[in-house]
């Protein structure tokens, strides 16, 4: 009885899931969707805990259990409502790595469970379940150091590092981590020694994968880990014959897939070419910040002029958006600007800010109206008839180089084409590069002027003379 109850909730669970996740794909639905999603993973984590039996026999250590899951719930909620959304790239990762070590320590437990079975029953009868420990083991590893790996870079406390022949060098880890695998299979004898030398392997593979790559490749890198995890949750899945974790992995690991094709795609470049590509390592390095060059200057009172008379004002937000947390007074320039005819949008290239979507759910969190927002090539339709554009804290998504310098490392990638426009005004605090580290020609071209300062500062005081006006 109580294993048919348990059936159906993880039915129920696997439709949230899968209910939750399709209502992510749109900003208004989305927090109720990640709700809709979680309340599904809460009633399956309580069935498992209640109602899971095992010839018979139910879980008993309630106290570890529940300990556990007050202390992580405990931690959770606190990381969850300190982080600031600039550091919402790196807590995504760091979550993802958990996800992996727990995936990977399954199979650990599991491995030792395997090693008790009967050797005769163990190597004919249990071949697929030791192949799902393997994989398990392999892909949560790799998940979990590269997660951490990813974390440490995007919070600057671990460096970009290569060395001549790394990519041979991680060939080569990958090829003995395989060959093991295989050996594994043929009991030579020394099982345990061998089952750990993969996970130390794999652990160290994991490091080496990931700490060669650029840093703005690591939205990708982190995407690609994050199909990992669930690949590795899935796994957990078979191994205990529970569909809520075999949906919730396989989820997982096709939208991670998925993402990282669309991110990929945004940028123009192969899934290859991220990972041995270094883009944004040797640029960002021998970046020495100020860069040379003439450019203009608008003052806030030219500027607020120019936008009150426009027709049309498309405003591009970018990671200093993000960090001067101006998303509000950015919707009230915007709303006073509409209030004095004119029309206003925005422009949102797919990987401006630090995480995919970013700018979506910083505008959002505003109240801006979702069909203010024009998707990367609507936007470069309008800006052919667009008076001002209004770049806010981006730089990368709006340098020319991508599309002019095949020697550019960021060569390539989609970016938005606000040259079109009559007039550029930019915002940001000084000439200092953006995350790729690399020069900007858009700031010193004649129809570009700069107005600096912090984005929520001159956002206030445009917003205060365009009132005026
Ligand atoms: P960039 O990082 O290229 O540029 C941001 C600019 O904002 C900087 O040049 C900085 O200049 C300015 N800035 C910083 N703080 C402020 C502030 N308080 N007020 C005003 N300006 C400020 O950002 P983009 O959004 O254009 O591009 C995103 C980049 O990040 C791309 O290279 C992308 O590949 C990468 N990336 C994207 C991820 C994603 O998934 N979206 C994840 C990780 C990386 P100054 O210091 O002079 O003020």
């Amino acid at each position: 009885m109580s294993s048919s109850i348990l059936t159906i909730i993880y039915l129920i669970a696997s439709v949230t899931f899968i209910v939750g996740l399709k209502m992510l794909s749109h900003p208004i639905t989305a927090r109720k969707g990640n709700l809709v999603a979680a309340s599904g993973m809460t009633i399956a984590i309580l069935g498992t805990i209640f109602l899971y039996k095992e010839n018979g026999v139910g879980l008993h250590n309630y106290a570890y259990i529940f300990a556990a899951l007050i202390i992580g719930s405990i931690i959770g909620t606190l990381s969850a409502k300190k982080v600031k959304m600039t550091q919402m790239p790196e807590m995504v990762s760091l979550f993802n790595g958990m996800g992996g070590a727990c995936a990977m320590l399954i199979s650990v437990v599991e491995f030792n469970h395997f090693m008790q079975i009967e050797n005769d029953e163990k190597y004919t009868t249990n071949y697929s379940m030791l192949l799902i420990i393997i994989v398990g083991l392999i892909i949560g590893a790799v998940s979990f150091a590269g997660s951490i790996i990813a974390w440490g870079k995007l919070n600057g406390k671990v460096k970009d590092f290569s060395f001549k022949g790394q990519h041979i060098f991680n060939m080569f880890l990958l090829l003995i981590i395989v060959s093991l695998s295989i050996s594994i299979f043929y009991d030579f004898g020394d099982t345990d020694y061998i089952f750990y030398g993969i996970l130390a392997l794999a652990l160290l593979y994991g490091v080496f994968f990931v700490l060669p790559i650029g840093g703005a490749d690591m939205p990708v890198v982190i995407s690609l880990l994050n199909s990992f995890t669930g690949v590795a949750a899935a796994c957990a899945g078979f191994l205990y014959n529970n569909k809520a974790m075999l949906t919730g992995g396989i989820l997982v690991g096709a939208a991670g897939t998925l993402l990282t094709v669309l991110m990929c795609k945004a940028m123009n470049r192969s899934l290859l070419n991220v990972v041995i590509g270094n883009f944004g390592v040797s640029n960002a390095a021998s970046s020495s910040g100020e860069q040379g060059g003439a450019y203009k200057e608008v003052t806030i009172s030219d500027a607020a002029m120019l936008m009150s008379y426009a027709k049309k004002v498309i405003i591009v937000p970018g990671y200093g958006l993000a960090v001067a947390q101006a998303q509000h007074t950015c919707h009230e320039l915007e709303k006073t600007l509409t209030d004095k005819g004119v029309d206003v949008t925005y422009a949102i290239h797919p990987v401006a800010g630090r995480m995919p979507g970013h700018m979506n759910v910083l505008l959002a969190e505003a109240d801006v109206a979702y069909e203010k927002l024009e998707e990367m090539e609507d936007a470069n339709t309008n800006f052919k008839t667009t008076d001002v554009v209004l770049i806010l804290g981006a730089n990368d998504v709006v340098n020319p180089a991508a599309k002019k310098d095949p020697s550019s490392p960021i060569y390539g990638m989609p970016i938005l084409e606000v040259e079109q426009a009559k007039t550029v005004i930019v915002n940001k605090r000084s000439m200092k590069p953006g995350y790729a580290g690399i020069e900007n020609a858009l700031f010193y071209q004649p129809k570009t002027s700069m107005l600096f300062g912090d984005a929520k500062k001159v956002l206030q005081d445009l917003c205060a003379e365009v009132k005026a006006n």
